[in-house]
């Protein structure tokens, strides 16, 4: 089937949709409720751009008389790399980066997986010579299911957050956290549930372990990684309160269309067929999955050049309303404005790093370098606040005075129309731009992104000591040992001349 359109995945979501709660209720169909309708069609949008005549090029690739969606590619060259690249910044730029788990992400996790997927032949529940249950063929061949029918997924890591002080298996019920029940001649059963898994309003969900799994036991039960539909039977997501409260998108130009959900997962006795299995009970494996096969790095990557994307679109909507008001003559709107130029060229730094210093992995893939990737992704969840930060400090009580389109269209029109003008631009123009920054900023929706750039690669803490574990430091201290043992004076030059 290679790339679908926007159509195929709707129709896709109709036929099988995932069992989402909403406010309480089960939603029948996904493109027609209200909560998820917008988000189905922004959705759909993302997948037509790769069929629009200018973009095909750039969004897809040919094997073997088929086209695939440009995150599938398996990169053999750093040209194939920055070829991908350039597809992230495109589809980020669509949703002007805030759209934090579009497909390309889980793509980007696939690829690497099913080209590393040697690294779970190495568990030992895998049988490489029963059908269905050697699970590095498992997972080289849901590669290939997802990038042939271009799916949509979604993913949870975490476990609920009952008690972060106590391991899985010491909470009041076993099953809290996810865990193998039992095993059949199908499958295993798998009961309990994770925390988040962003865009539910997908066709999969793939389970993995956290990264952070501290069971000790050498067989733990927490310790899987699988994949399965999400409407299979006794899986269901509860969503997070809506964004899109349903108003016109003038008035939540964000909000409005861009609500990728969240929701929290629960499996109650699920069959995971063995073929969707990737890997069991073993807890060290579990831990080193996504660094064993380099998926992190290949979604750090989508990651950086998502952010590059989000990062333009605040200076873009920064400069607008400094036009607006005629404020760019102050010294200090300036310095405002020219900090996010500083982080935003830090991100495109760190892009361009990666791919320059980008080598084939164990498994033939060209693979970002790890330390600008690295550095991306502790950076930027240290810096986002400020992003929203700016907004509010330059756009001030324009703000918040942002009558809406009803009101526009309402008796005090004509009053809105004289007094809310630009400098250089009409009240509606004006309130538009605005209300752009408030949803950027300080709607709902924008107040879960910020919630969401501190915490959707892991939580910055962990992060920051991750970093500080993996980091070769001992050149660096060899240099400084070094020079405090040099001779005071350089050789050669006597002490008295
Ligand atoms: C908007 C949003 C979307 C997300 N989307 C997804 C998704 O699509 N898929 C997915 O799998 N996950 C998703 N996540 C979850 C994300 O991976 C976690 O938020 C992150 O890993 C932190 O885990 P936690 O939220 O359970 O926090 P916790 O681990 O409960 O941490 C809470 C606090 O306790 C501290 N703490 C807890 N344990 C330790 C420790 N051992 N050492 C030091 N400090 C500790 C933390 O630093 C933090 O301050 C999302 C999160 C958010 C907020």
């Amino acid at each position: 089937m290679g790339a679908i359109t926007g159509q195929q995945f709707l129709h896709r979501l109709r036929q099988s949709p995932p069992t989402l709660y909403i406010d309480g209720a089960r939603v029948d169909d996904p493109t027609t409720h209200p909560a998820t309708r917008n988000m189905c069609l922004s959705l759909a949008g993302l997948y037509d751009l790769q069929h629009q005549p200018e973009l095909r090029d750039l969004l897809t690739f040919e094997e073997e008389g088929e086209r695939y969606a440009m995150s599938y590619l398996v990169p053999r060259t750093r040209e194939d790399l920055a070829r991908i690249g350039e597809a992230h910044r495109v589809r980020a730029n669509y949703a002007l980066g805030f759209l934090g788990r579009a497909p390309d992400y889980m793509n980007a996790n696939v690829m690497a997986a099913g080209m590393g997927a040697d690294y779970f032949s190495a568990c030992e529940a895998s049988q490489a010579s029963v059908p269905g249950r050697d699970f590095a063929a498992n997972m080289r061949r849901y590669f290939e299911h997802v990038r042939n029918h271009d799916l949509c997924l979604t993913h949870a890591l975490t476990n609920p957050q009952v008690n972060r002080a106590r391991l899985a298996s010491e909470l009041p019920d076993p099953f809290i956290a996810l865990g193998v029940v039992e095993e059949t001649e199908g499958g295993v059963i798998v009961r309990g549930a994770r925390m988040m898994a962003t865009l539910p309003i997908a066709d999969e969900i793939l389970v993995f372990p956290s990264t952070v799994l501290k069971e000790n036991a050498d067989k733990s039960r927490y310790a899987m990684g699988f994949a399965l539909p999400t409407n299979t039977p006794g899986l269901s997501f509860q969503c997070r309160e809506p964004f899109d409260t349903g108003r016109d998108p003038e008035d939540h130009p964000l909000g409005s269309r861009f609500d990728e959900q969240d929701a929290f997962v629960i499996f109650d006795d699920v069959l995971v067929p063995w073929e969707r299995v990737f890997l069991l009970y073993d807890v060290e494996l579990a831990n080193k999955a996504y660094a064993g096969t380099d998926a992190v790095l290949h979604m750090a990557y989508q990651v950086v050049n998502l952010k590059v994307a989000k990062t333009e679109a605040f200076l873009g909507t920064a400069q607008a309303i400094v036009d607006a008001i005629g404020s760019g003559g102050f010294q200090h709107v300036q310095s405002k404005v020219a900090e996010i130029i500083v982080m935003l060229e830090i991100m495109k730094a760190l892009e361009v790093a990666a791919v320059a210093n980008a080598q084939p992995n164990a498994y033939g893939v060209m693979t970002p370098a790890r330390g600008p990737l690295d550095a991306a992704r502790n950076y930027y969840p240290q810096v986002y606040a400020r992003l929203p930060e700016l907004l509010q400090l330059l756009g001030a009580s324009g703000i918040i005075m942002m009558p809406g389109k009803a009101d526009r269209e309402g008796p005090l029109g004509p009053q809105i129309s004289r007094y809310l003008q630009a400098g250089n631009a009409s009240a509606e123009e004006r309130l538009k731009l605005f209300r752009l920054a408030w949803d950027m900023s300080m709607s709902s929706f924008g107040g879960r992104q910020s919630l969401y750039e501190k915490f959707f690669f892991g939580d910055p803490v962990r992060m920051h000591s991750a970093l500080y574990e993996v980091y070769d430091k001992a050149p660096y201290v060899e240099r400084i040992q070094a020079f405090l043992n040099r001779s005071a004076q350089p050789a050669g030059v006597a002490a008295d001349d």
